[in-house]
């Protein structure tokens, strides 16, 4: 009897596990930069046949996923997408943070010991993944082919490319907005390959910026965005944020090639040298499988800039829409459609413009830090006179000055305690502030703990977070403005994120389960099968696996 059940077992799981490890050519991880899972619903029917819609029509959709810490910003979305677990472990604790260390601002992807590669401006590409403290995905692939896969990342922002690329990548590329190149680091190279200088001198940014963003569609067909004329709009440069973008004229006042980051063109950019990586490193052609690690950063920094509501995030993604056929077409004409594994996803989501929310009675609102800070500057001074107690505050973290608490080794602690305890009273008092947590009730919380306070407790390392961490109300960010928007939130707006999976392995489906962001690093390692990222906390989606 043992027997047979031994047998069914082993008939059962042998279709699967036995098989030659049959990997694609290359894996090419797509991420866009402030993407909402909303957006590929509310946008749908705009959208062509052969971009987001050839990777949900044929790939699998999770339809609720998230981001399972806070806070979700850019930095660590990258890692924890790469290195399939959240700031906790990797380290990622914000894009820049306040070293307990050194005492001076670290900055998630910069490394002072490494110099720029490929442009005159030395402070952009001073950059690795050093403060990264775990393995990613991609260099799992790297040891497990003996360093024979290439591995490679890209995007205008810096942190987009060098966190997903690894520590063992061959090479990370971002923009240099003062030169409109393309630009790396020491840490990976000493020059740029002749590919990409080659690509550099076409100078196609100077193309781009000369000409005028209107929309793709005529304005009217935009029925899925507010009006263009807007309150809650930031403007770009003097006075603009209406179609049409005159380019040409705005490219004086906004920064020259700086512009282009204000531009969906950033993305046509972008494609255009993914297509000059393939091309020139020959990505999918080798016996190993390669992986090439793209991150569309515009969408962010246009939507920061005039919110979820409008028509220009609208047509930013009208048009990455055909970058996404342009770059599933290279893929098709070099490495052969079904020869390659392509996921999409993001880092982060998105919050409405508070005032926006309010205007329409929905609940929301502002925190003015600078007030804050000055009231509760004064209430410590009456406890603790003459003494600096804050010590930085970056993000929703607020640092405390302890070498203040340490003339009598034993009174320190219950002073600090006490100070903790004050700043704590003080900021729940505060409207819009819904709670705080200090880094005892973080570091005595349990990693898989749910709600808000398991969010934060996943979101904060030990060694290199705050001494407070406050969570504000769903709705309501810190701002001295009411134009423009930002993420970073626990919450839903933020945290609900789209995972595409699509090509080589992958059932046509989707799924309404739960999943989390850290899980497609472990699905991938499943796809490849080589090892998990060494912190990783995910699980592999399940769901991709049933026959
Ligand atoms: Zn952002």
């Amino acid at each position: 009897m043992r027997a047979l059940v031994l047998f069914f077992l082993v008939a059962l799981i042998t279709p699967v596990f036995s098989q030659p490890a049959e990997r694609p050519r290359i894996v090419v991880g797509i991420m866009v930069d402030q993407m909402r899972q909303e957006y590929l619903y509310r946008y749908w029917d705009k959208l062509g046949d052969h971009g987001f819609k050839r990777l949900v029509n044929q790939g699998f959709t999770l339809h609720n996923a998230h981001f399972n810490y806070a806070p979700t910003v850019t930095g660590p979305g990258h890692a924890s997408v790469y290195t399939g677990t959240t700031p906790a472990i990797h380290g990622i604790i914000e894009n820049s943070w306040f070293d307990k260390v050194t005492g001076k601002g670290a900055y998630c992807a910069g490394d002072d010991a490494q110099q720029t590669v490929g442009s005159e401006t030395t402070s952009v590409g001073k950059m690795s993944p050093h403060r990264m403290l775990t393995t990613t995905i991609t260099d799992e692939l790297k040891i497990a082919t003996q360093k024979r896969s290439k591995v490679i990342g890209i995007s205008f922002k810096d942190r987009g490319s060098v966190l997903p690329a690894g520590h063992l990548a061959d090479g990370a590329y971002w923009y240099d907005g003062n030169t409109g190149r393309f630009v790396t680091s020491t840490y990976y190279m000493s020059k740029l390959p002749a590919w990409a200088e080659k690509f550099n001198g076409l100078n196609l940014p100077d193309k781009y910026l000369s000409g005028t963003w209107n929309t793709l569609l005529p304005i009217d067909q935009y029925t899925e965005s507010g009006p263009d004329v807007s309150p809650y709009e930031g403007k770009l440069g003097e006075n603009k944020s209406t179609f049409p973008y005159d380019l040409k004229e705005l490219r004086k006042t906004n920064g020259n090639f700086n512009l282009l980051s204000q531009t969906p063109f950033a993305n046509d950019y972008l494609t255009e040298f993914f297509k000059a990586v393939i091309d020139g490193e020959k990505m999918g052609s080798g016996k190993d499988t390669d992986f090439l690690a793209i991150s569309y950063s515009a969408p962010d920094i246009i939507g920061h800039r005039v919110s979820p509501q409008s028509v220009e995030v609208q047509d930013v993604y009208m048009r990455l829409d055909k970058n996404i056929e342009d770059l599933l077409k290279k893929l098709d004409q070099t490495v052969g459609a079904g020869n390659y594994l392509v996921f999409l996803t993001t880092d982060h989501g998105v919050a409405e413009v508070p005032q926006f929310l309010v205007d329409s009675k929905a609940p929301a609102g502002y925190i003015r830090s600078s007030q804050l800070g000055a009231e509760l500057k004064e209430l410590l001074n009456q406890y603790f006179p003459g003494r600096e107690v804050i010590r930085s505050v970056s993000g929703d973290q607020i640092f405390l000055n302890h070498e203040a608490f340490n003339t009598d080794p034993r009174a320190g602690g219950v002073e600090l305690m006490l100070a903790t305890e004050i700043i704590s009273n003080f900021l729940m008092q505060q409207k819009g502030i819904a709670n705080v947590f200090t880094r005892h009730q973080l570091r005595m919380g349990d990693f898989n703990e749910g709600g808000i306070k398991g969010m934060a407790i996943r979101g904060y390392h030990p060694k290199r977070s705050g001494d407070l961490i406050v969570v504000l109300e769903p709705g309501w960010f810190e701002s001295s403005r009411i134009q423009g928007t930002t993420h970073g939130s626990p919450y839903t707006y933020d945290t609900h994120a789209p995972i595409i999976f699509f090509g080589k392995g992958i059932k046509h489906g989707s799924s309404v389960q739960y999943h989390t962001i850290t899980d497609i690093a472990p699905t991938l390692s499943m796809l490849l099968k080589i090892k998990f990222p060494n912190g990783c906390t995910g699980q592999p989606i399940g769901e991709l696996f049933e026959k």
